[in-house]
């Protein structure tokens, strides 16, 4: 803004850069807002980032809501970012129309925090986002790429490549119904929203089970998720306790290095052939029924089993895979089973998978007596106790391939329900 004395008065005029800017300001001045917004932490409460989200609103009803949006999609990993393009697809304006909040420090979702030695030759499969293929922004050939570092660079071209308003790092801490809308509460800004589209994965819920013993156990302990090299372990006699993929994974790498033992709860369900599409489908029916009846969703193991791969064949020559029964207390330097048996230990990794991260919508009560949040429309992404609500990558669509699946319905069905689709 530019001053001038017209008339003895100081008055305010806009130059044309001025007016050119405005104009553009005033375009973009929903999505400049929002940065902005954004840009600066939430001091005002005294909730600092370290403290775990609080289950119920930590402001007064009468605090002002920093911006109006129609749908806001928490968290952009695959999930998120299949709901957004979508989103967008389907006539949904970025910003006024949909946000994306996102408390990562980079694009990628949860593969930028994944272990080193996860490389593209090493992980399942990932599937393509809609709309751009994997190969369009990474070099598959390059298949030692690491996972952590591959998936962030097509995520970061995917957001750029359609414009998707990611907002980052913004951790969302509640989300609180105000009848006809949402306020969603984070720990930059707040938001109010028609509708959510949650797809904040597992990551950030890691699972531990709790054993008698295991605070007196002078060793290490650590989940799969702070897992970053077998090398660490060298010298150690490592106990590896879980019978999923991850746990095969780091079994393999760090029984390389040192000795280890393998306990799982159940025996372990090892499948031979290939995990063709139908076998998929089927487990993915399993899961899918569950939450359809307000159950959680279990383990993905528990409905795929372990697929033979030539690295478990190897592995199984190695005579690496010889699993015993869980064991029952964790002791100073090791562990005890119930038939008195026990056994020396430098370190427990607990590859014992993940819950999904929800704790933000605890104030929104969906979950049933049994723990878990019944599921409802075309793939069971539909909150059936609050269909302003769809949990995207939860549960049937915990994979790349049912995220993105998901994500399209979810769009498509939050849309219609809050009278947003676009003929
Ligand atoms: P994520 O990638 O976890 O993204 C969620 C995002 O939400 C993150 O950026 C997180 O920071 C953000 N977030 C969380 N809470 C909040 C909050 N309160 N506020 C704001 N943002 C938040 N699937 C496959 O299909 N193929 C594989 O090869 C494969 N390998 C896997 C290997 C491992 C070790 C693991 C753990 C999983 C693997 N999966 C694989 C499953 C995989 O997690 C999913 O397939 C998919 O990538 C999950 O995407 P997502 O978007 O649901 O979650």
């Amino acid at each position: 803004m530019a001053f001038a004395i017209i008339n003895g008065k100081t008055a305010a005029y806009q130059s044309t850069t001025d007016e050119v800017q405005q104009k553009r300001l005033n375009r973009t001045d929903f999505r400049y807002r929002i940065r902005t917004a954004m840009s600066t932490k939430n001091s005002s409460d005294g909730t600092s980032a370290s403290r775990p989200p609080q289950p119920s609103s930590t402001r007064p009803p009468t605090s002002r809501v920093a911006l109006k949006t129609n749908i806001v999609v928490i968290g952009a990993g695959q999930a998120g970012l299949s709901s957004a393009y979508h989103l967008k697809k389907r006539g949904l304006a970025p910003g006024r129309g949909f946000v994306v909040l996102d408390q990562s420090p980079q694009p990628g979702g949860a593969w930028q925090f994944r272990w080193p030695s996860l490389r593209l030759s090493t992980v399942n499969r990932i599937h393509d986002l809609p709309g751009m293929r994997f190969s369009e922004a990474v070099d598959t050939d390059a298949t030692e790429v690491k996972a952590s570092v591959a998936v962030p660079r097509y995520f970061a071209a995917y957001e750029k490549a359609f414009g998707l308003p990611v907002y980052r790092p913004v951790e969302v801490k509640v989300v609180c119904d105000r009848g006809e809308r949402f306020r969603i509460e984070t720990d930059r800004r707040d938001l109010s929203a028609r509708g959510v589209i949650n797809a904040t994965g597992t990551w950030e819920k890691a699972y531990v089970p709790v054993y008698p013993g295991a605070d007196r156990f002078r060793g290490r302990q650590l989940h799969t998720k702070d897992y970053r090299t077998a090398g660490e372990f060298a010298g150690k006699h490592v106990i590896i306790v879980g019978g999923g993929i991850s746990a095969i994974q780091l079994l393999d790498e760090i029984s390389r290095v040192t000795t280890t033992t393998w306990v799982t709860r159940r025996p372990p369900d090892f499948r031979a052939g290939p995990f063709t599409e139908d076998r998929g489908r089927a487990a993915v029916a399993l899961v899918e029924d569950r939450v359809r009846r307000g159950l959680p969703p279990n383990s993905v193991v528990s409905v795929t089993g372990l697929p033979v791969t030539p690295a478990i064949k190897a592995m199984q020559a190695r005579g690496v895979l010889n699993r015993l029964p869980m064991f029952g207390e964790i002791l100073e330097d090791g562990v005890r089973w119930s038939d008195g048996t026990s056994l020396r230990a430098d370190v427990i990794l607990w590859c014992t998978g993940f819950r999904s991260s929800l704790d933000h919508l605890a104030p929104l009560m969906l979950r049933e007596l049994g723990g878990g949040i019944t599921m409802t429309g075309k793939l069971a992404t539909q909150v059936a106790k609050d269909p302003r609500v769809h949990l995207v990558g939860y549960g049937p669509s915990a994979s790349t391939i049912g995220a993105n699946r998901a994500g399209a319905v979810a769009a498509r069905e939050l849309m219609a329900f809050l009278g947003e689709e676009k003929t």
